[in-house]
């Protein structure tokens, strides 16, 4: 799980990250999508790779050897990531989102470890009980000596599951008032355990299988932030990132499917009638319809990270949108690529049907669709995201 590697990541910031993502995504990440979907397996030797590169130091500090990247370095990364393989750019993005929190909360140690690439984690917020319903944990953080607090809870998804070396772990308060309170769970602590196999319709690679605690123990130096301050924390440090992340995710899964049915309406002919599939009216028309879905959902995020960075009054109902707007317009785009694309896109080798279940995966992640149109309603109208308990 650690990275032991020699060679270490740049110190020169993320603007030295990107340049060497693209060799990575051509040389490792690229070669190997197909078949981390085939076999359902995690991509440990893209997630080694991108660590060397210094992507998983992204946005960790540059005084501990990051790239102090923001918003903008994470979109792009995960964007182009999503074009080459989508369980990578899931894997890197909720390693980035919690990241984000444990470099304003974390302890040093961890927070140098993934500055160097020496560490990947990830966010277990999910659970069994409250489903995608992340702001409302059953699991529990109990004293049970001075020092240390035991963890109980039934986490239902964790991406990299058994491949992360912690997880950023949500539970009920400890004693204060409050929703949620957050901890940095090593991944190998006692009590945690493996609650099952994750064969997914999509992002296959991914690991995100349930994660059980039983009576798990740690520090209590393990909170990240104050007891019972765990939702505020989530909504102003990881669903900034995960939000814009996860509307990267479904861009570039766009862009390539866009990609792929353009090559395939150019490249395929109809020789009876001597022309591409691209020269009939009706697919070109249906291919500009996609051409423009994509357009929208990129300009959506664009303008969201803008509204974000320059503080606009509109940025908290934008960033509330930006997931939902290009969800749904990934999804679309997938099944659109699958018709104009024929019988020849439900063959394998194309690519295109295992982008298509790629680009199902961002609407029923948390928040989902559902949740995010629901928060965006009470915005808008003026009242609070959640119901007072
Ligand atoms: C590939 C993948 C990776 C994941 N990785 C992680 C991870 O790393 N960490 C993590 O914490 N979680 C992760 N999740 C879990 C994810 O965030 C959601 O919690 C999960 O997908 C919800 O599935 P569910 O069956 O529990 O949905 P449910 O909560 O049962 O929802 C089912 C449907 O009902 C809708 N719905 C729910 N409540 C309402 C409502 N009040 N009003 C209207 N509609 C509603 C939902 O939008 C959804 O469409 C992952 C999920 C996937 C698919």
């Amino acid at each position: 799980m650690t990275q032991t590697n020699a060679e270490q990541p740049s110190r020169g910031g993320v603007d030295d990250v990107l340049p060497r993502l693209d060799e990575v995504i051509a040389d490792v990440v690229a070669p190997v999508a197909r078949e981390i979907d085939r076999t359902g397996s995690f991509p440990r030797v893209s997630i080694d790779a991108l660590a060397k590169a210094g992507v998983l130091g992204a946005v960790s500090s540059v005084d501990l050897g990051g790239g102090a990247g923001g918003l903008p370095e994470v979109t792009e990364i995960v964007r182009r990531l999503a074009k080459a393989c989508s369980s990578t750019a899931m894997v890197v993005l909720m390693h980035l989102s919690a990241a984000m929190v444990l470099e304003k909360y974390g302890q040093r140690g961890i927070r140098a470890a993934i500055a160097h690439g020496e560490h990947l984690t990830t966010l277990a917020f999910s659970e069994t009980g409250s489903r995608s319903h992340f702001w409302a944990p059953g699991g529990t953080a109990r004293t049970s000596s001075p020092d240390a607090v035991r963890l109980d809870a039934r986490k239902s998804w964790i991406t990299s599951a058994g491949e992360a070396d912690s997880y950023v772990w949500s539970t009920r308060p400890l004693a204060a008032d409050g929703a949620m309170t957050l901890w940095s769970l090593p991944a190998d602590t006692t009590g945690l355990g493996d609650a099952g196999a994750f064969d997914g319709f999509g992002l296959r690679g991914n690991a995100s299988r349930p994660v059980t605690a039983d009576g798990v123990v740690v520090r209590h130096d393990a909170m990240l932030g104050d007891d019972g301050a765990g939702l505020d924390i989530a909504l102003s440090t990881v669903l900034p990132t995960f939000l814009t992340g996860s509307a990267a995710f479904s861009v570039g899964l766009a862009e390539s499917l866009l990609e792929d049915t353009a090559v395939h309406l150019t490249g395929t002919r109809l020789e009876h009638l001597d022309r591409s599939l691209a020269q009939d009216p009706l697919t070109r028309a249906q291919f500009a319809d996609l051409t423009m879905l994509v357009g929208q959902a990129q300009a959506f995020l664009a303008d969201t990270l803008t509204a974000l960075t320059i503080g606009r009054a509109d940025a908290t109902v934008r960033l509330l949108q930006v997931k939902a707007v290009t969800a749904e317009a990934a999804s679309a785009v997938a099944d659109g690529a699958m018709r104009l694309c024929g019988g020849a896109a439900f063959r394998k080798e194309a690519g295109i049907e295992r982008k298509f279940r790629d680009a199902l995966a961002a609407r029923v992640m948390a928040p989902t669709t559902a949740a995010l149109r629901d928060f965006v309603g009470r915005v808008t109208l003026g009242q609070p995201l959640f119901d007072e308990e």
